[in-house]
């Protein structure tokens, strides 16, 4: 089991084809109890589970489907064993839509076909660290809570990684561990820019709320070292003081320039004015994260 933050919020995510009983029970116990699983476009199809309409629209909530119970083997649906059991269809090439119950007690989402890299929030991040890892489609996730109902800020869910020894991950270190050569990226258009007289390659990519953009350097195979920015209107185009994007932007060019190896990665911000930030302070453009190849 991992925990994964924005900075603010985060989720336990654990591979809904491994997830045991007493996992299970600890996710119900220490979480808000809706218990989702991300997965994609082509297992839902396969399931034969529909997206629900986002109203209003907005392409960075998840996209969740008719919530599902195992057709069989289970009782009411909503303890951890038959939660578990409804999880292992959902995760099971083998799942087919006779395997499954409408409305149930587990929350299958959609994730964007790019993944983190297409939208960077919780769902497609869970489902990128689980198939990174090797466990297959289908990641078992739900936002950590507090006793008292409200939802755990940073000091908490730090408490809680903490006791329990949980590897703890930020949304932008997904999106960085996804660029270190496990998963090909789905490229609409390359070209070239020049910067600071320095001439940077431009991979162009589909995101959920417009394209992003791997802005890379210097070693044509490796990304050397990465920098994740979402694209904030105001501070990057405005150069607004109220925020510190402008500077950070340049900062990670310049650093990438200065080192000879390195890649950018700008998301689109979903938004036209507020700050871009991934609410990761400390890994928003000032990270060292060496690239394996
Ligand atoms: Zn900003």
């Amino acid at each position: 089991m991992a925990l994964i933050h924005d900075g603010n919020t985060a989720v336990l995510c654990v591979a809904g084809s491994k997830v045991s009983v007493g996992q299970m029970a600890f996710l119900i116990r220490r979480t808000s109890g809706i218990v989702c699983v991300a997965i994609t476009s082509e297992r839902a199809k396969g399931l034969d589970l529909s997206p629900q309409a986002i109203l209003p629209f907005d392409p960075m909530r998840p996209v969740f489907t008719e919530s599902v119970d195992a057709a069989v083997g289970v009782t009411t649906g909503i303890s951890a064993a038959d939660r578990v059991a409804t999880v292992k269809v959902l995760a099971s090439p083998e799942g087919r839509p006779r395997d499954l119950a409408e409305p149930g007690h587990v929350f299958p989402v959609v994730v964007h076909p790019n993944g983190v890299l297409g939208r960077a929030k919780h769902a497609e991040a869970s489902w990128d660290l689980v198939a990174l890892a090797g466990c297959g489609d289908g990641a078992v996730f739900a936002t950590v809570m507090n006793d008292d109902g409200s939802v755990s800020d940073r000091t908490s869910w730090s408490k809680l990684a903490a006791e329990f020894a949980f590897p703890t991950l930020s949304i932008t270190e997904v999106v960085k561990e996804r660029l270190i050569g496990h998963l090909e990226l789905e490229e609409v258009e390359t070209t070239s820019v020049e910067i600071r007289g320095v001439r940077l390659r431009a991979q162009v990519f589909e995101t959920a709320t417009g394209e992003g953009v791997l802005l890379r350097y210097g070693d044509a195979n490796g990304y050397g070292e990465v920098f994740v920015h979402r694209t904030c209107t105001v501070g990057d185009i405005l150069g607004s003081d109220g925020c510190s994007c402008h500077e950070e932007l340049h900062a990670s060019i310049d650093r990438i320039i200065e080192i000879g190896a390195g890649t950018l990665v700008q998301l689109p911000s979903g938004t036209v004015g507020g700050c871009g930030r991934l609410g990761d302070q400390d890994l928003s453009g000032s990270s060292n994260f060496q690239a394996a190849g």
